[in-house]
């Protein structure tokens, strides 16, 4: 316990250290709690609760589930600054179904670190594939990185795609193309 306030306390005199080097009075009245709050948001963001990946007997076909629109935020290990987006996902069933609500918290999860967009499409797709025992898996993350809107190239309302096709998405065109209808109409 001790030592996480050691280093809780070395993060936030890390901070006022910071706010100096932008210029400001780290003790005048709106700065004065800002280390600890700091601390506390980039600490609650990067340690996201661990989630159970409840599956169940699949009971349908094989037929493509597909989740668009998951919103994800995470933050950019080159620059701590936040990127976000929507994630989609999609999977071809074996013998196990997951709980839909469990595709967006795996996104959420994998994003709540210092991360980069291309790892967290890859993370994601090989937990579903583990949870699932199954090699049809699509995940496409669409975002924004502010890195690259505030500071470096400035251009604002880029958007970077990243994908991850496996099994049947990267094999068959068919189910490719159907993958790219749903993210044509609903991505
Ligand atoms: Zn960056």
């Amino acid at each position: 316990m001790e030592a996480v306030n050691t280093d809780a306390q070395a993060a936030q005199d890390f901070v006022t250290g910071l706010l100096r080097h932008c210029g400001e009075d780290p003790g005048r009245e709106g700065l004065i709690d800002t280390p600890k709050r700091y601390v506390k948001f980039l600490h609650e963001f990067t340690h996201p609760a661990p989630f159970k990946f409840t599956t169940f007997t699949n009971e349908g076909g094989d037929d493509m589930i597909v989740q668009t629109g998951i919103p994800f935020y995470s933050l950019c290990e080159h620059h701590l600054a936040p990127f976000f987006g929507m994630a989609s996902v999609a999977y071809l069933p074996k013998k196990r179904i997951v709980g839909l609500s469990k595709l967006a918290r795996c996104v959420d999860y994998h994003a709540r670190h210092l991360q980069n967009q291309e790892r967290i499409t890859f993370q994601v797709a090989e937990t579903l594939r583990d949870v699932l025992a199954t090699d049809g898996i699509a995940v496409v993350l669409k975002a924004r990185h502010l890195c690259m809107e505030m500071r470096g190239v400035r251009k604002p309302g880029t958007h970077t795609i990243t994908s991850r096709l496996k099994g049947s998405f990267f094999d068959n065109p068919a189910t490719r193309q159907e993958l790219f209808d749903h993210l044509a109409l609903h991505g």
